[in-house]
């Protein structure tokens, strides 16, 4: 499989911010937010504008970058700038050329200090702010997205399936996150897409401890929570592993959690909104009397980036759609003994939804030693 979408998909993304220019009675739209140029343009490097018009696109770079983007976007109209020429004063030259009257600028991303300099150098220019446009259009994956994706989700499993049959007592948190991390590159990742979080016994309370030297052994259970990055798209899992025997307790809250990352996923469907999932989980935990343990939201977007839109929380009345990719990660979480999530990776369909991750989520005794 080639690294690059099809370019085909990436001008059709452009073509609709285009017809949105239009609507919105702008003369072109300015991309600076990196992630942003790379999902309409293919280019995997920063340090890059996309200018977006009603006539044609232009990717604005360095020459670093010269031979990256012959490969990654062939055919698209580029501005080289040379070492010393400034990204400032050369995006001013580059839009001066272009002449837009009202350039659509990304207020999400755009620095101060650049929206100053560029009305400074183009005063017959006028700025104006834009909001999550294209952060819409990601929201939605395409074929080859969704097949990214799952792929991301399946070195996740291989690399996990490895660092499972190796643990041992003696591992310390990050020997079993360098191990996840070196596994998910020897299947073929990229790498990973956050910092693994090993958490054993109490430390998996805090939702985004950091591993340390604690070892396996000082607790019978262990919370992995770790993604894959494959080339451009990510993944994002946690399991709890029980290292011992099984206590009561964490048969009890496992079961709580469970219930309710079931009830989660069962939930995602076109048409329900993010705090109708949320609650559908959230139920679960309240019911089971847990419900003041469970202080975050029920789960995020996952795609370019390891968080983005939608957000499955209290309040986000947004509707899910057939091409939505979201996790589903309820938790408990004792700051004493420690806490327990599960996530998966759920697409949403037009039949309901799909479970893009498949590692066992029983509570089974694992190893150790
Ligand atoms: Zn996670
Ligand atoms: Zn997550």
């Amino acid at each position: 499989m080639s690294l690059m979408p099809a370019p085909s998909a990436m001008s059709d993304r452009r073509d609709k911010l285009r017809r949105q220019i239009k609507q919105e009675g702008l003369d072109a739209l300015l991309v600076t937010n990196f992630v942003n140029v790379t999902y309409l343009t293919g280019f995997t490097g920063d340090d890059s504008y996309l200018l977006v018009t009603p006539t044609g696109d232009l990717l604005i770079s360095d020459q670093r970058y010269s031979t990256q983007l012959e490969e990654e976007c062939p055919g698209l109209e580029l501005a080289i700038r040379g070492p010393g020429s400034k990204m400032l004063e050369f995006t001013a030259k580059a839009l001066e050329r272009a002449r837009p009257r009202r350039l659509g600028i990304e207020a999400d991303s755009m620095t101060v200090a650049l929206r100053n300099a560029l009305a400074e150098a183009l005063p017959k220019i006028e700025l104006v702010a834009t909001s999550g446009w294209v952060e819409e259009l990601r929201l939605i994956k395409d074929k080859e997205e969704i097949q990214r994706t799952r792929r991301a989700c399946e070195l996740a499993r291989r690399a996990f399936d490895v660092v499972r049959a190796k643990l041992t007592p003696e591992m310390t948190e990050q020997q079993v996150s360098n191990e996840l991390e070196y596994q998910a590159r020897q299947f073929g990742a990229k790498g990973v897409s956050f910092e693994t979080i090993v958490a054993v016994g109490p430390r998996a309370a805090l939702p985004h401890a950091r591993p340390t030297g604690r070892h396996i052994g000082a607790s019978d259970f262990t919370l992995i929570d770790w993604g894959v990055n494959e080339g451009l798209y990510m993944s994002d899992l946690t399991r709890v592993l029980a290292t011992a025997k099984i206590s009561p307790k964490l048969r009890k809250l496992y079961g709580v959690v469970l219930k309710s990352q079931l009830a989660g996923i069962d939930a995602v469907r076109p048409g329900a909104t993010c705090e109708e999932v949320d609650q559908a989980a959230r139920r679960v935990i309240d019911d089971a009397g847990y419900g003041k343990h469970f202080g975050h939201g029920l789960g995020h977007g996952i795609g370019l980036e390891i968080h983005e839109a939608p957000r499955l929380a209290q309040g986000q009345q947004r509707a899910l759609k057939p091409g939505m990719i979201v996790t589903v990660e309820p938790g408990i979480y004792f700051p004493d003994w420690g806490g327990i999530r599960i996530e998966d990776d759920v697409l949403v369909t037009r039949a309901g939804h799909e479970v893009l991750s498949s590692v066992p989520k029983e509570l089974d005794e694992c190893l150790v030693g």
